[in-house]
């Protein structure tokens, strides 16, 4: 019997050489604390992104919430996706904010700069929280336009976007502020932890306090922190992972690539009319109807194979009811689509036999 085969699986580098690394955290006798590790994989993925502004934490949930508390969104109305993650959202209730949903792009199912407007004009909006989802950049100008025009902070979660480029350019050239996340189920990962990237170098300067319980480097606490470091244990796996990128980008884009061929227009991809670069994350498609997504589901499950339907607005009870007809109109869309698996070391006859039960189901 072949193992089952889910949506993703942890990269898993090799382990000799992650013992190397903290074979050396044993020998600097140092464990977090802004350690070598965490100073080296800081230098070296600033160096890959091309950014200034650079501060790794203790994963992507509290990169959202040090940007959130930065901005001091509190009490305020903040513009934000329906097609999301949870985290998007659950950290902006959690900081006291109000997330405010902007209807979905239907090809692009980013959040729709139009959408944004109406209600920024309308005062409803003090802040925007965009997600560049599945790795996909939204529409970056058009936002960046709108943030300039009211005068609102903009935050990205670029938590599946860490590579992605927009027009040619990094995605890291808009925004205030970029809140990434290195968990295990992403194609960069440091088992836990995540990254922020600033535009404003004392955004950058407050938030390396905010992770350090508000400590400054003279002592001094003006403001009250939390804790948000990054271990160098966690490190020490972001350093292995970090030089096999490469190779990790070039695998996962072969497979996409051949699921593209085999499913060709058998099913909808997630789109947009301007050029950019998607980090090889997920593989979504969408299906004609919510039934025919779940019988493929189904007849995918029986074989071990298990899709998942990321990500499910209509779960996100915690949103007040004034939200209901956006979550309504948006999980429509969600519930017709499947992320198909998608890993490393995942093998082109997998592939194979996952698009062979798709059609099967298609063709009936
Ligand atoms: C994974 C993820 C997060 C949360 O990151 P963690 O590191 O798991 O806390 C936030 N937003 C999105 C869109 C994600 O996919």
């Amino acid at each position: 019997m072949q193992k089952n085969v889910y949506v993703t699986r942890p990269y898993f580098p090799p382990i000799e050489k992650y013992f190397n690394y903290i074979q050396g955290a044993y020998d600097n006798e140092s464990l977090t604390n802004n350690g070598p590790l965490v100073q080296e994989l800081t230098e070296k993925l600033k160096g890959k992104l091309g950014v200034n502004h650079l501060l790794l934490v203790s994963n992507g949930t509290v990169a959202l919430q040090i940007a959130y508390r930065l901005k001091e969104l509190a009490n305020k109305n903040v513009i934000t996706t329906p097609y999301t993650f949870a985290a998007t959202s659950t950290a902006l209730a959690w900081q006291g904010a109000n997330p405010t949903l902007a209807n979905i792009n239907k090809n692009s199912w980013n959040i729709e700069p139009n959408e944004v407007e109406k209600l920024l004009k309308n005062q409803q909006g003090n802040a925007i929280v965009a997600v560049n989802l599945f790795g996909q950049p939204c529409d970056l100008d058009a936002l960046e336009l709108l943030a300039q025009k009211y005068n609102v902070p903009l935050i990205y979660d670029s938590a599946h976007a860490l590579l992605s480029t927009y027009k040619g350019k990094s995605i890291y050239e808009y925004g205030d502020i970029h809140c990434i996340s290195f968990h295990a189920t992403k194609l960069f990962h440091t088992i836990e932890g995540g990254a922020m990237v600033f535009k404003d170098e004392a955004d950058y300067l407050l938030a390396k306090k905010l992770i350090n319980f508000g400590i400054a480097e003279d002592g001094i606490i003006e403001q009250a922190g939390i804790n948000g470091k990054l271990s160098e244990i966690h490190a020490a796996m972001g350093l292995c992972v970090f030089d096999d990128l490469p190779a990790l980008v070039l695998e996962r884009k072969e497979l996409i690539a051949y699921y593209h061929e085999l499913l060709g227009n058998t099913v909808t991809y997630q789109s947009d009319r301007f050029p950019h670069e998607t980090q090889p994350i997920y593989m979504p498609v969408q299906f004609s109807c919510e039934s025919q997504a779940l019988q493929v589901e189904e007849a995918l499950n029986t074989q071990g194979y298990y899709p998942r339907r990321y990500f499910m607005p209509q779960h996100y009870q915690f949103l007040s009811n004034a939200q209901t007809s956006i979550i309504n109109d948006c999980s429509l869309l969600a519930n017709k689509t499947l992320c198909l698996p998608l890993m490393n070391n995942m093998k082109k006859a997998t592939v194979n036999n996952i698009c062979e039960i798709i059609l099967k189901v298609l063709r009936k």
